[in-house]
């Protein structure tokens, strides 16, 4: 079942919003990687660099100063980079840099010991870009630029048509295609696995039918904010008054109909509220940052919009409503709510009854 189900939401192509959604989420939680990545890449061509520079005889020139200087500012930059986007290009001018510093310090060493070394770093920066979370395009274009700076046949002695040459072109073909495989699928798994989370989640936490979010999503926001402890906070409970009279005389259809619509009422008239379907009939707010006339106002103006919604299957509401005072619980509050509802439907049904001590006998 759980194969079946994960297949189907698979097979479904993620949309672009939701690709760009997945970039972001994934260059912020690889963005400190991606910063020890940079950091290593300098270390390991600076170490390369010196000792070239001095065993080689060569000294530490000013051109190697520059590159240290402006791979450490494509690091500083990334450090503030917080966009996937500026990381595609930062990245391209971050293996630019390095493979054209490796290129120099290689130019350094005897011409019948650059290939290999060559072939090392094409072979390190491809495998680390293709673990890196950058788009199809920036991948393609740091794999160009890599073989373009790197380029065994150039100022070496070997010929493609040479044993040597031709061998070093199939291992090129066989390293770009498996890094470019391995860059592919890594990046589909990794799609696919927050497309089936978003997607689980949201059905976990989103009621179905009225597309509001459901018990266990209103349960978890608002034991938060009661944590949280902001002032004038009150909880309601709503009921749709004799529903059961609407699917009888009408169907279950339409019964579903009317819960959309009183769900479409409760969202449209208590935005920056938290909303939530308990189940059946029966959904809940939670207010905060009001008074007592407030939230009084703001039941009241419900149950006025609903009982005004002029449709062809009209109903009315109750509301039973409660203020949260400090060291309050959820299922206290919610069990005064549910009191000051029953007291509302025995009242004769339409209106908010706000809970109190002395009216409210359990
Ligand atoms: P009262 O005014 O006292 O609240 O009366 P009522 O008829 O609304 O109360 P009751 O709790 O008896 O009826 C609730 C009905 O809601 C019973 C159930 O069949 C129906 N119901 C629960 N969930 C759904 C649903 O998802 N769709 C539909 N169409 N009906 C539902
Ligand atoms: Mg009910
Ligand atoms: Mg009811």
């Amino acid at each position: 079942m759980y194969k079946t189900l994960e297949a189907h939401i698979r097979q479904q192509v993620a949309p672009a919003a939701l690709r760009a959604e997945f970039r972001q989420h994934e260059f912020e939680a690889m963005r400190r990687f991606c910063l020890l990545i940079f950091c290593v890449g300098i270390a390991i061509w600076l170490v390369f660099d010196l000792i070239v520079s001095y065993l080689g005889g060569q000294g530490f020139t000013w051109r190697s100063g520059a590159f240290i200087a402006l791979l450490g500012c494509l690091t500083v930059v990334l450090g503030f980079t917080r966009k996937s986007p500026h990381f595609d290009v930062l990245n391209l001018l971050f293996v630019t840099v390095l493979t054209l510093a490796m290129r120099l310090v290689i130019e350094g060493i005897p011409i019948v010991l650059r290939p290999v070394w060559l072939v090392l770093g094409v072979s390190t920066v491809l495998y680390t870009v293709s673990v890196l979370p950058v788009r199809r395009w920036s991948f393609f274009c740091a794999l160009g630029i890599t073989w373009i700076m790197l380029n065994p046949f150039f100022h070496t002695r070997i010929h493609a048509l040479d044993l040597e040459g031709a061998m070093l072109i199939s291992y090129a073909l066989c390293l770009s295609g498996l890094v470019t495989y391995s860059y592919l699928r890594i990046r589909q798994a990794k799609l696919h696995n927050f497309y089936l989370t978003k997607v689980l989640l949201e059905q976990a936490y989103v009621d179905a039918l009225t597309e509001i979010p459901n018990r266990r999503s209103f349960m978890a926001k608002a034991e938060r904010q009661l944590q949280l402890g902001a002032p004038g906070q009150f909880l309601a409970m709503i009921d749709i008054d004799n529903f059961k009279r609407v699917n009888d005389s009408f169907g279950h259809d339409i019964g579903d109909e009317v819960l959309k619509r009183v769900a479409g009422h409760i969202k449209a008239a208590m935005s920056g509220f938290e909303i939530a379907r308990l189940g059946g009939e029966e959904f809940a707010i939670f207010f905060q940052g009001l008074d007592d006339g407030a939230a009084e106002q703001q039941v009241a103006a419900l149950c006025q919009r609903v009982r005004e919604d002029y449709n062809e299957h009209p109903v009315t509401i109750s509301i039973g409503l409660t203020r949260i005072d400090c060291g309050d619980t959820l299922s206290a509050a919610l069990v005064r709510a549910d009191q000051a509802l029953y007291a509302a439907k025995h009242a004769g049904k339409d209106r908010f009854v706000l809970w109190q001590a002395q009216v409210i006998t359990p």
